[in-house]
């Protein structure tokens, strides 16, 4: 029998419907060159695939503390963000812990929070102001509170008003601060806080989900307490050198987010013209938006072989490459 908790709660999962235009996990719509694909495998072909790799990452987290400005002290890799997320909360987050956190967002943050134990305090998002709900934030933090937030927020877009930062580590709380659309709203990396942890992906402006690389920064302090809980040699050799040979390669990814922060723009402006859409503002790379009847539109749109996010009063469409958005926009302009 598993614990009351985990019997209540339900899987996290992903409606798995095959689609010719897949627009619905945020993805980036760019895959990585083949050539430097096969400069990263070539790499690999001298190196000892019978030894465990690096106990301390080094080569990453170095490589991450030069682009960022920070020493490898203050770096954590993982297995994409989410085990760092599941980390951290396993060490910040234990029985009756109150952890803050806008809704709708991110799914994941629940279920790991409710697996520590700690108690949802969900703050209602208005999506339509493209921002998060600071004030109700700091309203409920407390000194012994986690509050736990993506910015842009995953699913509704909106960021965290100027200054929010600083007046949410006024509170005394501890801040999980989730980066991963970060790039298209760019940002910069918040100095550092032992009370902060910031939380990065290369699945996203970096076009890698499918190597699964994730990195957050704190203090040297707080690293050490989450190296306590998070799994040893969690990210393997392969993935390490592709992220490593990414930060190589800065203007591949400048490009990338430049690309996709210009088709947000212009596929929002073409969502507003259509009547009975309504986009809401978005800093991230996808568009949430309202529709008289999201149901029948999600599946219309998959009918016509486009698949997108459904969600219970709303829909979330991924930004994907040019021509992918020309064909949600023609899709949609016919089911609405
Ligand atoms: N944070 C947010 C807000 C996300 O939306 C996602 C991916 N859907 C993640 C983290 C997970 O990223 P990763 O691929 O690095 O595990």
């Amino acid at each position: 029998m598993s614990r009351s908790v985990v019997a209540a709660m339900t899987a996290y999962t992903l409606e798995l419907r095959e689609a010719e235009i897949k627009l619905n996990q945020n993805e980036s719509g760019e895959d990585i060159p083949r050539a430097w694909k096969e400069r990263v495998l070539e790499r690999m072909l001298d190196r000892p695939w019978n030894r465990y790799p690096d106990f301390e990452s080094m080569g990453l987290r170095t490589a991450l503390a030069r682009a960022y400005g920070y020493e490898a002290e203050n770096i954590l890799v993982g297995n994409g963000s989410n085990e760092l997320l599941a980390a951290t909360i396993g060490a910040f987050v234990g029985p009756g812990t109150p952890v803050v956190l806008p809704k709708p967002t991110f799914a994941l943050y629940e279920k790991l929070v409710t697996v520590a134990g700690g108690t949802v305090m969900p703050m209602p998002i208005d999506p339509s102001t493209g921002l998060l709900p600071l004030e109700a934030m700091l309203r409920a933090a407390t000194p012994d509170a986690v509050i736990m937030f993506c910015s842009p927020n995953n699913p509704t877009g909106g960021v965290l008003p100027p200054d929010g930062l600083s007046a949410l580590l006024a509170t005394g709380a501890t801040v999980l601060f989730d980066r991963a659309y970060g790039d298209f709203h760019e940002d910069a990396m918040p100095p550092l806080h032992d009370r902060l942890v910031t939380f990065s992906t290369f699945s996203k402006a970096w076009g890698l989900a499918g190597l699964r690389v994730g990195w957050l920064a704190s203090t040297a302090a707080t690293c050490r307490e989450i190296r306590k809980v998070k799994l040893p040699y969690s990210l393997n050799i392969i993935s390490e050198a592709v992220a490593e040979t990414a930060l190589e390669d800065r203007p591949r990814r400048d490009a990338n987010v430049a690309r996709i922060i210009a088709e947000r723009a212009r596929l929002f402006e073409a969502m507003q013209a259509i009547d009975g859409v309504t986009p809401c503002p978005s800093r991230a790379n996808f568009i949430f938006f309202r529709v008289r009847e999201p149901r029948r539109v999600f599946d219309e749109l998959c009918a016509r072989g486009v698949l997108i996010r459904e969600y219970a009063d709303a829909l979330r469409v991924s930004i994907g490459t040019r021509e992918e958005n020309d064909r949600f926009l023609e899709a949609l302009r016919s089911c609405v």
